[in-house]
């Protein structure tokens, strides 16, 4: 009987080797995740988990015990070491296990500040897993100034959350404007202005020269500029690099993640990638999603294929972002974008993203409705008139029959 395993317990994994169930694989699952938890979801964590509004039970993707009863070998708080794809083997803790098929969705690791700037002081936290959110439980709890590194969607949404707590904070972009590097200035501007009027003080085009702390914790933060802040303690977001590391050490080529063929192979044979971890080709270009419809949407593509289904994943690439009473929501990719065109409802408003006249992108705040019909545009490469998406009377449904 053959054996998958699946390194990466997260969003990826846990899809994936549910997946293999229910596709109808009878050989051993075996999930392995060097996190103490059952897979859980992560948008939470910088959301409601993080604000208090979500138990710990209702952040995991299952009950632990769904695994053994799918028959899924579920082994947390287990680091794989190293893969020998010759001998397909993996180590895991002093243990050597044999595979017949190897899928990697380790997922990201988190972008940390160097020691050098203080980024190992206590009282610096990222937001990556459960025990890092875990960790700034007490912070928040004690209130005082919150300073957060990064203005991007982790970046944003931990700020307001730190601000819906009552903390002061105060939030630093080196760029000269957050989200930049997602999202158009209009966008930017959006959500700059949401931000401003719960008080969050937002300095975009100042980076940070360091973290000044005392007995090992973080009191106060050094800006480009020279300027000093006090502050009770810090929250990074600057970002993620995909974690290859086990699979450069294993000669797997990687190119922005785990290089990818438009069914999930990588390079080895019998070894397949999905999630975070994973690019791959995307009309004409390799890219890598960092999102959770992606997560499963590939993972569960790359199961039929490892059962023997020749299926390309036909990315369709959504994402959104929580920030006080304000839904994000975001369908396709904006990237080569010169137009972007405004939309403005008398309940919320959306940005399209056009390249010349095809329609590439939506971000659509508070309308569900724009973000939908958007979608559905993009996923059928059909391209309304960009005046028509600018007067608000225009029903753009009628541009999906057109
Ligand atoms: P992960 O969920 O990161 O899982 C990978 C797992 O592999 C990790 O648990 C890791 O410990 C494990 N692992 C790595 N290496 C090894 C090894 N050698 N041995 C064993 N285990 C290993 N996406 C959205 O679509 N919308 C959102 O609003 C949103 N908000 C987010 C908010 C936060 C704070 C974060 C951190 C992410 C957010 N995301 C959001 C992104 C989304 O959560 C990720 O894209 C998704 O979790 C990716 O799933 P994955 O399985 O590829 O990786």
């Amino acid at each position: 009987m053959s054996r998958i395993i699946v390194i990466g317990a997260g969003q990826a994994g846990a899809s994936l080797a549910g997946k293999l169930r229910t596709l109808g694989h009878e050989g051993e699952i075996i999930l392995i995740g060097e996190e103490p938890a059952p897979p859980y979801q992560r948008p939470p964590l910088s959301k409601k988990y993080l604000l208090g509004e979500m138990p710990l039970e209702r952040m995991y993707l299952k009950p632990e015990s769904a695994y053994a009863e799918a028959g899924i070998e579920l082994r947390t708080g287990a680091r794989v070491d190293s893969i020998d794809t010759q001998h397909k083997t993996i180590t895991v803790a002093s243990e050597t296990l044999g595979y017949d098929a190897l899928a990697f969705t380790t997922g990201s690791v988190v972008r940390k500040l160097p020691p050098a700037i203080g980024g190992d002081l206590g009282n610096v936290f990222y937001v990556r897993t459960l025990a890092d959110v875990d960790a700034m439980a007490e912070a928040f709890g004690k209130g005082g100034h919150v300073l957060v590194v990064g203005g991007g969607y982790i970046g944003l949404e931990a700020a307001a959350v730190a601000a819906m707590k009552g903390l002061k904070t105060t939030l630093i972009e080196a760029a000269d404007r957050i989200l930049k590097r997602v999202a158009a200035p209009e966008t930017s501007d959006y959500f700059r202005k949401l931000h401003g009027a719960h008080g969050v003080d937002i300095r975009e085009g100042m980076g940070l020269k360091t973290l000044i702390g005392e007995n090992g914790h973080v009191t106060r933060a050094e800006l480009a500029d020279g300027s000093l802040l006090d502050i009770d303690f810090a929250i990074v977001g600057v970002g993620i690099e995909p974690a290859t590391e086990l699979a450069e050490a294993a000669g797997i080529s990687c190119e922005n993640g785990i290089k990818t063929d438009a069914q999930g192979r990588t390079s080895a044979e019998g070894v397949w990638a999905a999630g975070d971890c994973a690019s791959f080709p995307y009309r004409g270009a390799r890219i890598r999603l960092e999102s959770v419809p992606n997560a499963i949407d590939q993972a569960e593509i790359v199961a039929e294929n490892m059962l023997g289904a020749s299926k390309d994943y036909l990315a369709k690439p959504w994402f959104w972002s929580d920030q006080y009473d304000v839904k994000l929501q975001i369908a396709g990719l904006n990237t080569g974008y010169d137009h972007v065109i405004e939309r403005h409802l008398p309940k919320g408003s959306s940005h399209w993203y056009y390249k010349g006249s095809e329609l590439l992108a939506v971000d659509a705040m508070n309308d569900a409705r724009g973000y939908m019909v958007g979608k559905r545009l993009i996923e059928a490469g059909k391209s309304p008139p960009r005046e028509a998406v600018a007067n608000p009377e225009t029903d753009l449904k009628a541009f999906l029959k057109a």
